[in-house]
């Protein structure tokens, strides 16, 4: 037996566990996933309204592949305002949204129990053209974990070695074999894999049609969602923010990236918290890598007066080079073919980022709710008002 096997079949024997103590089997929590972007949508909307939640909807100027509109839709539950907060994103990386849509719509199946002053705010696709169109960037190729830049940090540049290798990371041509594993081989061989990971995978703003582009201004939709929490989160005096994503990582498990700002809590008291290891990104030892533009690090920013705990939960889902390799061919088919969805590039990118095999959908969706509630237990109880 591969230690994968009996890596997984611990993980499922934990998710049986898990399910149990909450009361969902696993073919509920595969429910949980929807097949694309209006469905899920529908049905996050459905499952906040069925559940008393007040729903909010940003809309966006770009369409979906049918012509649909795009709206980032929140639902909030318990009390408005609130002191005590904790806020759920999904999807701020697009196609990555399939597993945490499907925790968030099983959170309003059983949300957590909650006190007065307290709420649970749960923003649903923050990149909706990504998710629609199967896309990790948005509407203008913007990679929006990249695009959060602070007052005074300049839109322009790129790491020298993302310039160095740009013509195999991204080759102005429609997809197809160019010995692309050979060639990154070479590359890892040259300049050493960490060095290349975080020069590649930081963000870049000179490159518009390249991976990882942070682009040249706050786009729409972040612009629209900082808008609005600055408008709703004005009385909290505690949030917690979760942002869940997918890809790196071992297939099936979670990985906890934070990185302590004002205000936040010590990251060994809030591990404690969650039992569970959290990893600083701004370390240089981190198995991540630093990003220049996170979502993370703007939350404490445009909320002044609020001390903000933010966590990015990261879902493995295949190893790093055929993760990098699929986003590689869907931005060719992009930007140089078509881009439209009946393509094995498209197929391929959303596969690498949600697989289909029923075990990690399950799997990620008892990670996903482990987490939230063991955040929400922090942030309506433990944690010291
Ligand atoms: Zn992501």
């Amino acid at each position: 037996m591969k230690s994968g096997d009996l890596n997984s079949r611990n993980a499922l024997r934990s998710f049986r566990a898990t399910s149990e103590r909450l009361g969902t089997g696993l073919n509920n929590a595969t429910d949980f996933f929807s097949p694309d972007y209006t469905t899920a949508r529908a049905r996050f909307r459905a499952a906040a309204q069925a559940g008393g939640a007040a729903l909010h909807a940003l809309a966006l100027d770009a369409r979906g592949p049918g012509g649909e509109a795009l709206t980032i839709d929140i639902a909030w539950l318990g009390d408005a305002p609130a002191r005590r907060i904790l806020l759920h994103t999904s999807g701020l990386h697009g196609v990555e949204a399939f597993a945490g849509s499907a925790v968030q719509l099983a959170l309003l199946d059983r949300p957590p129990r909650m006190d007065a002053d307290c709420a649970l705010v749960l923003a649903h696709v923050l990149n909706p053209y990504g998710m629609a169109w199967l896309r990790r960037a948005n509407e203008n190729n913007v990679d929006l974990n990249r695009n959060f830049l602070g007052d005074g940090e300049a839109w322009s540049g790129a790491p020298d070695l993302y310039r160095r290798v740009n013509h195999v990371l991204n080759p102005p041509t429609p997809p197809a074999s160019d010995f692309f594993h050979l060639q990154a081989l070479w590359l890892m061989l040259r300049h050493g894999f960490h060095p290349l990971k975080q020069a590649i995978a930081q963000g870049q703003h000179e490159f518009p049609r390249g991976l990882f582009f942070g682009g040249r201004e706050l786009q729409q939709g972040p612009r629209r969602y900082l808008e609005w929490l600055r408008q709703n989160l004005a009385d909290a005096r505690y949030a917690f923010a979760l942002d869940v994503h997918t890809g790196l990582g071992r297939r099936g498990e979670d990985t906890l990236l934070t990185e302590a700002g004002p205000g936040a809590t010590p990251i060994a008291r809030l591990g404690a918290a969650l039992n569970r290891r959290l990893i600083d990104v701004t370390r240089e030892d981190s198995v991540a890598y630093a990003i220049r533009g996170g979502m993370g690090a703007m939350l404490p920013r445009i909320l002044p007066g609020v001390a903000v705990d933010f966590i990015l939960q990261e879902l493995g889902t295949y190893p790093p080079l055929a993760v990098f390799h699929a986003l590689r061919e869907e931005n060719r088919w992009h930007h140089y073919g078509t881009g439209g969805l009946d393509h094995p590039a498209k197929r391929q990118l959303r596969e690498a980022l949600c697989p289909a095999a029923p075990q990690w959908r399950a799997q990620v969706v008892a990670r996903g709710i482990e987490l939230a509630r063991a955040a929400a237990d922090w942030t309506f109880r433990t944690r010291e008002q």
